[in-house]
């Protein structure tokens, strides 16, 4: 394509694949000779439910999701389903663990709180969030109503790289910000939920994929919107879904088939991140990396330099020689490339080779 593509390591919402884009816009007004965009359709069309329906069953094909359980298309972001998780399953006379890794574990506390008994099960705060805590270091209850873990830290770039077993209770994870880049055993959990935004299309979606038992057992007492029964009697089709984004998210999922599936997805995340941490790890300290080796993300990585006004600088000129995204969150400064599906190859080489000069010229 002769389409100019910027060096985007945003950490959300985060670069497409070209090819989906560039497929996406030659639909966009036209879709499939109705003379119409898929977003100006009846989401009762037959045209949507076809789209619709691809793109379950492509979620559920890629990640060989069991019968057992649901996909859902939810609104409200990852940060609903801080909400409604205990809404629908935090009873009066249980507990609810979750281990805290970072800002996003955080919130999904703080919002359990709101209803009820939520306990930490493990807190990797002291460090710094540097890490993902030992399997053996989580403490639960065998009565808790789900332990809830959070895959992948966006902010401080830890990920999980096994996932506790807890046995009869119920494990829940945010995988908002690493699902679709490697293979996992989703039987392992009773739900996992992530915001599109990152892996898996715009901003606008969410997925929910969950243990039909769960939902049969599911909290009556909320509002329609609220329980996940609502849209898995009605295939999320309970309301008007986010039509375009779904269409966009079974596009990208189209996408990762032809990358050759999650084993395939996994390997080039791995040698993208390679350069990167490799830089920071061959520079005598000049970057440092944010999270212990052991625990570092696939997804987001994370380092400081020696002071702020060095980050400073390191950004404007990253910035300057076309990189996108490379400020750290907000809440903790540093510097962040996200490394996310999307991220081609090549813009993984061009940082490492700007990473290199960089410290050639400043240190
Ligand atoms: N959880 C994680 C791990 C995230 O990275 C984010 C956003 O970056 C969220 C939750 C919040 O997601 P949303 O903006 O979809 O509510």
């Amino acid at each position: 394509s002769t389409n100019k593509r910027a060096y985007n390591f945003n950490a959300g919402p985060s670069a497409l694949p070209l090819e989906v884009l560039e497929r996406a816009q030659k639909e966009l007004v036209n879709y499939n000779g109705t003379g119409m965009s898929i977003m100006e359709m009846s989401h009762r069309s037959k045209e949507y439910d076809e789209v619709h329906n691809n793109a379950i069953n492509r979620l559920k094909k890629i990640l060989s999701v069991p019968d057992n359980y649901d996909v859902l298309f939810l609104q409200g972001g990852a940060s609903l389903q801080f909400t409604m998780v205990p809404m629908n399953f935090l009873t009066k006379d249980q507990t609810a663990s979750y281990v805290l890794t970072g800002s996003w574990s955080e919130k999904a506390y703080k919002e359990a709180k709101l209803f009820g008994n939520a306990v930490v099960a493990a807190s990797t705060k002291e460090n710094g969030y540097r890490n993902i805590p030992k399997l053996d270091e989580i403490q639960f209850n065998e009565n808790d109503a789900y332990v809830h873990i959070t895959s992948n830290n966006t902010i401080y770039g830890t990920q999980w790289k096994q996932f506790p077993n807890t046995g009869n209770v119920p494990l829940v994870a945010d995988m908002s910000s690493d699902i679709m880049s490697r293979p996992f055993d989703v039987s392992q959990f009773g739900i996992i939920y992530a915001g599109a935004q990152k892996n898996l299309g715009p901003s606008g979606v969410t997925i929910v994929i969950i243990r039909k038992d769960l939902i049969e057992k599911a909290n009556t007492e909320l509002p329609t919107m609220l329980k996940y029964k609502t849209h898995a009697d009605k295939n999320s089709l309970y309301n008007t879904p986010p039509t375009f984004g779904i269409y966009m998210l079974g596009e990208v999922l189209r996408w990762v088939e032809e990358q050759g599936g999650l084993e395939a997805i996994q390997k080039r995340n791995e040698e993208k991140a390679k350069y990167i941490y490799d830089v920071i790890d061959e520079s005598n300290g000049f970057y440092r990396g944010h999270a212990e080796p052991g625990s570092r993300s696939l997804m987001n990585i994370t380092f400081r330099l020696a002071d702020e006004e060095l980050e400073k600088q390191f950004l404007a000129e990253a910035k300057a020689a076309g990189f996108v995204g490379l400020n750290g969150h907000r809440s903790v400064g540093g510097c962040r490339a996200s490394t996310y599906n999307a991220v081609p190859v090549e813009a993984c080489i061009a940082l490492r080779d700007f990473m290199y000069e960089f410290q050639k010229k400043h240190q």
